[in-house]
């Protein structure tokens, strides 16, 4: 008779938890171990720029299952134990603890580590990242009435922070090296949307500027920007993006490039070895790419997407990336792919000003990407126009009284050759 089968998954975030939870649900009878670096559970990170900030969120709701789960459904969860290697020939994964645990199939699901900054003082107390529940926890603890707060970096971390830190009467000062926040994922118009809110609500943005240096006896107490400006700091946090944990896949000589390359079905160039979630340089086969998405959506489909793969069945992770930002009273979702220089105009239906629109970013008539603000339960439309690849009509695309779903696709038959092959 044949051994219990091990199914291992490095990595206890989103994806890795939802990958062992779609085994179990999917009839594997083997063996799952689950390894995680951070003493927590496998929680979820959205929470802990928005509601754990502001102290609207219970702590327990972030977890991804209740503290039994694990137990009662066979998964051999091990926290605060990081794997150090992997051996392929062997087949086996080398933990930090001198452990080794065999393996019949691999997931690596190891996400994110946040970039620093190469400056002098980066390691002062209050020079703070925010990627773990530990790190909400400080943040939160600096973010008092009348504290004055610097948040290095204007991309999502950067602007879901000073949103909240606003809210619990902070001071906040964003030292951002581009002329807007977002600027680069979302062009100039829209970027301008985000500036304006966090100013209406008191935000003082340092524009063009970058970090020389955090002063301070211990604790920072300023940032000292390149023009030599000093700004009063009680706390800075550093958002300056993050980059994938792929040094187990690189050690292992799996093949890296952006980030774990896998194909439309997750594999990676072993077939025993697969990625998901934010280290997933996956295939993708709508755009014909590979895209490396870091958001939240994306490790929680591709986690189980890659458990399906794991125990045979065939696999086309095709999402769409999908995600959300909730910032003071603007609330948005973003769905679809498109780059800077992958798009040509911007159409907006509805009124930038009023914070109550749909943005499309549209590359030769066809929809890349939209984002709605304010306005809700229409990412299903979006996605339907994103996967048509059809030409829209631009104009009946930002006439906000003609329906999503009427928005005729100017039809682009096939030559009639291509057409006669059918
Ligand atoms: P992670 O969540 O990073 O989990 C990976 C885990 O693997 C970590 O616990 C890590 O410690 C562990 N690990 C790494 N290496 C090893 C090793 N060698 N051995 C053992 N364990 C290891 N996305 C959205 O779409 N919307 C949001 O509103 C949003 N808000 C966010 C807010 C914050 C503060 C942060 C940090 C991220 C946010 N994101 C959001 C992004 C989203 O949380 C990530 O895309 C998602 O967490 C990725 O999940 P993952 O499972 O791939 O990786
Ligand atoms: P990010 O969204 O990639 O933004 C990083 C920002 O820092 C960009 O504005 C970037 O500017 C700027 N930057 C980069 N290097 C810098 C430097 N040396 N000095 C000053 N600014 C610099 O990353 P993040 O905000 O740190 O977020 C970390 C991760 O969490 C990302 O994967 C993000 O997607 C995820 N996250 C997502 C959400 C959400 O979806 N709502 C919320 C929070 C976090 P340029 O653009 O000019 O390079």
């Amino acid at each position: 008779m044949k051994e219990r089968q091990v199914f291992v998954i490095v990595g206890a975030g989103l994806a890795g938890a939802k990958a062992a939870q779609t085994l179990r649900e999917t009839g594997f009878g083997g063996e799952i171990v689950l390894l995680g670096e951070e003493p927590e559970r496998p929680y979820e990170r959205p929470p802990l720029s928005k509601g754990l900030l502001l102290g609207a969120a219970e702590r327990e709701s972030v977890f991804v299952h209740e503290a039994g789960w694990y137990a009662e459904h066979d998964v051999d969860l091990r926290t605060g134990v990081r794997a150090t290697s992997i051996d392929r020939a062997t087949r086996q994964v080398e933990l930090a603890d001198g452990h080794r645990v065999g393996y019949d199939a691999l997931l690596l699901a190891t996400g994110a580590t946040p970039r620093r900054l190469d400056v002098p003082g980066a390691d002062l107390d209050g020079v703070l990242a925010l990627r773990t529940l530990s790190d909400s926890d400080r943040i939160a603890a600096a973010l008092v009435d009348g504290a004055h707060l610097v948040v290095v970096g204007a991309g999502w971390i950067g602007l879901e922070v000073a949103a909240a830190a606003r809210t619990r009467g902070a001071t906040v000062t964003v030292v951002e090296r581009s002329e807007l926040p977002l600027l680069r994922v979302l062009g100039p118009n829209i970027a301008r949307v985000f500036a304006d809110l966090h100013r209406d609500h008191g935000v003082t943005f340092r524009r063009g500027a970058t970090v020389q240096a955090f002063r301070g006896a211990g604790r920072v107490s300023a940032v000292v920007l390149g023009d030599g400006t000093e700004l009063r700091a009680d706390a800075v946090v550093v958002g300056v993006g993050v980059r994938p944990e792929v040094t187990l896949a690189e050690q292992a000589g799996l093949t890296v490039d952006n980030g774990v390359v896998v194909d439309q079905a997750l594999r990676s160039s072993d077939p025993r070895v697969y990625a998901a979630g934010d280290i997933a340089d996956a295939y993708h086969p709508l755009y014909g790419t590979h895209l490396r998405v870091e958001h939240w959506a994306t490790a929680l489909h591709s986690g189980p997407a890659a458990a399906r793969s794991m125990l045979g069945a065939e696999v086309v992770y095709d999402r769409l990336p999908y995600f959300y930002t909730d910032q003071y009273e603007l609330g948005m979702e973003y769905t679809g792919y498109a780059p800077p220089g992958g798009y040509d105009t911007v159409v907006v239906r509805g009124d930038l000003t009023q914070r109550e629109f749909i943005a499309f970013w549209t590359a030769g008539g066809r929809v890349m990407a939209g984002m709605n603000v304010n306005i809700w339960d229409v990412t299903p439309q979006i996605a339907d126009l994103i996967r048509s690849q059809k030409p829209v009509d631009l104009a009946r695309l930002a006439d906000p009284g003609i329906a999503l779903e009427d928005v005729t696709t100017i039809d682009t038959q096939p030559p009639a050759t291509a057409r006669s092959n059918r």
